[in-house]
């Protein structure tokens, strides 16, 4: 019956939370992630969205029960970047090609929208889109970092399951999460969400509604992650997430938001060698080399053993590792910002 469901995603972009149940408890799952290759080149074609990734601080007030850099983790060491160190690591990126670059922390509140603007405002200059991953914000605050030039904003909803959500995030409100989300769609900002796969207690139904969540509000970017257990953390001693599990959660997606920008992400890579490629043959467009010097992204543990294969190697050398291993599979790098409603 799977065949039958991949055809209606097909045909109609819309599938009932029973069909996506029954893909994702589906054993055979080649035909799903062939479905959603296809899905990939008929809409956004061979070319891949590099997006540099700037890890700016490790420093967070929250305490998600999952991540490394929770505020009560006191083992590791916390770091800034100066904004002559976020500039510098601007200007390399530019130098390399990067056409889109992505600046993640921790809610990190030294880095206040004043702060946050010249920022972004100097990095515009080099005419690059910005994408924003700084978690959550008033309305108002995400109206002046827009106005500055942000374009786009990473903020995973991680679970649509209320009550899971409360669990893993002691100190968060999951309708304010929503809201978030709201707030950023409305101000025109190219909104990416997502999940995290293998919470604890987590249900394939609840996965079916975080899928159909992303198609409620018209998300242009999905990243999905596999969960992976990181020490000093309450959740340090759970089982990571299924690696294939995840790859379908990020297959269906694309099956019914065709158009949109799905990273490879990097927690996939960490569970599984090669787990990058398959995730771009199985739907995904985009990846997101972390160009951060080797000191600082050391320091960035939300899990352990994070990062793609090679990026040890200097961020030239790791570019011309990928854009080789990108041509082996009949892909390329794109020389565009990749929006959404650019091929
Ligand atoms: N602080 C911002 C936020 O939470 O939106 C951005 C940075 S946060 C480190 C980025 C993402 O890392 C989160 O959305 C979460 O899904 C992911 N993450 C954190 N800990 C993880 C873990 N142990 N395994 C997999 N992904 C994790
Ligand atoms: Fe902070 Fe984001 Fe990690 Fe939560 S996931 S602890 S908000 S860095």
């Amino acid at each position: 019956m799977i065949s039958k469901i991949l055809e209606k995603a097909l045909n109609t972009q819309f599938l009932e939370k029973s069909e996506i149940v029954e893909l994702l408890y589906a054993e055979n799952a080649e035909q799903i992630f062939f479905a959603a290759d296809k899905v990939r080149k008929e809409y956004k074609g061979d070319a891949i969205h590099l997006r540099g990734l700037i890890e700016f601080s490790n420093i967070c007030k929250r305490n998600c029960n999952y991540c490394g850099l929770r505020k009560d983790n006191k083992s590791i060491e916390r770091y800034r970047l100066t904004k002559e160190e976020i500039l510098d690591c601007t200007k390399s990126a530019v130098e390399l090609g990067y056409k889109t670059l992505v600046l993640q922390s921790g809610e990190d509140s030294y880095f206040d929208i004043e702060r946050l603007s010249e920022i972004i405002s100097e990095i515009k200059k080099y005419d690059v889109a910005v994408t924003l991953s700084i978690g959550e914000k008033t309305f108002d605050e995400y109206k002046s970092l827009k106005l500055c030039g942000a374009d786009r904003y990473l903020i995973r909803i991680e679970t649509t399951d209320k009550n899971l959500y409360e669990a893993c995030h002691p100190d968060m409100n999951f309708q304010n999460r929503i809201d978030c989300l709201k707030y950023l769609k409305n101000l025109g900002y190219e909104t990416g969400s997502g999940c995290l796969v293998g919470l604890p207690n987590q249900t394939i139904e609840s996965l079916a509604d975080d899928i159909l969540f992303f198609k409620s509000i018209n998300a242009d970017m999905i990243g999905i992650g596999p969960f992976i257990p990181c020490e000093n953390t309450p959740f340090e001693n759970l089982k990571a997430g299924d690696f294939y599990l995840a790859l379908k959660v990020m297959a269906i997606a694309r099956l019914l938001l065709p158009d949109i920008n799905i990273p490879a992400t990097t927690a996939m890579e960490t569970l599984k060698k090669d787990g990058q490629i398959l995730a771009l043959q199985s739907g995904a467009n985009v990846i997101m080399p972390n160009i951060t010097d080797e000191k600082h992204k050391k320091l960035y543990k939300i899990y352990p053993n994070k990062g793609a294969y090679n990026e040890k190697d200097n961020p030239k050398k790791y570019r011309d590792c990928l854009s080789q291993k990108l041509l082996s599979i009949g892909r390329f790098v794109s020389d565009t910002k990749g929006f959404r409603k650019d091929i």
